[in-house]
């Protein structure tokens, strides 16, 4: 069964409705979201039930959980602050019991499915050098995990030590029968690996390959909407440098 995976949609419905009609037509039967539904876009509730209709399995992400206030936005930077308020004003009450609902890690057709990190989900850490990722790995029985909240697709791969793949695009990676890994899908809303196309990603089940699509969509649309809702410029201008 081949399943489609997308995280960090942050509210943008035009990457969003990019992801999903690609993911169906790679054959996709089912879609799992990893979290950061809402936060930095313009369109939170569009998102929500986009989501809500088309995802077997939802996850929280600290996104999400800020929109709710039941985050400390402290360690937020200034324009994730700005874009939190402004989310957690829009939000209807229909999408906050949505929100409020969403689990931390699921296990899902073997494969374990958080946001940020398996070890311990609700502290948000980033998987960002070996030293972490060793540490992740100790935080699931499964093969496999995938993962969002960096922004950053990359393939972990742990054997006898672990390796770091780049995550081929629109091409597929046979991952090992002998290995272990964690997967970050990237981010359909707000890529930051300096490309600008929405990321998705699919994983197959039977063969054990995934795939990381990457895909043009409207994005000047997108930077429109953001400044017509009166949300920071930065945010509209760093889609166009997927940054
Ligand atoms: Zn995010």
């Amino acid at each position: 069964m081949r399943i489609g995976l997308i995280s960090d949609l942050h509210s943008n419905l035009a990457a969003l409705e990019t992801a999903l009609a690609d993911l169906k037509a790679e054959g996709c039967e089912e879609i799992v979201c990893l979290g950061d539904i809402v936060g930095y876009g313009p369109d939170p509730n569009a998102c929500v039930e986009r989501v809500e209709a088309e995802c077997a399995v939802t996850i929280l992400g600290n996104h999400d959980q800020a929109a709710l206030g039941d985050l400390d936005t402290e360690y937020f930077n200034e324009y994730a602050r700005t874009a939190t308020d402004w989310t957690a004003n829009a939000l209807t009450d229909e999408s906050m019991s949505f929100l409020q609902g969403l689990p931390l890690s699921v296990l899902h057709h073997d494969v374990r499915l958080v946001h940020a990190s398996p070890l311990q989900p609700e502290e948000w850490t980033y998987v960002l050098s070996l030293a972490e990722a060793e540490r992740q790995f100790l935080g699931f029985d499964e093969r496999v995990c995938f993962i969002g909240h960096s922004h950053l697709p990359v393939i972990l791969e742990s054997s006898s030590e672990i390796r770091v793949h780049k995550f081929p695009v629109n091409e597929a990676f046979q991952l090992s029968r002998n290995a272990r890994y964690i997967i970050n899908v990237g981010s359909v809303g707000q890529p930051r690996d300096r490309d600008r196309r929405a990321a998705c990603a699919w994983y197959d089940t039977d063969s054990h390959q995934v795939c990381l699509r990457r895909l043009d969509y409207d994005i000047k649309g997108v930077q429109q909407k953001i400044l017509d809702a009166g949300l920071p410029t930065f945010l509209a201008s760093r889609l166009a440098h997927g940054m």
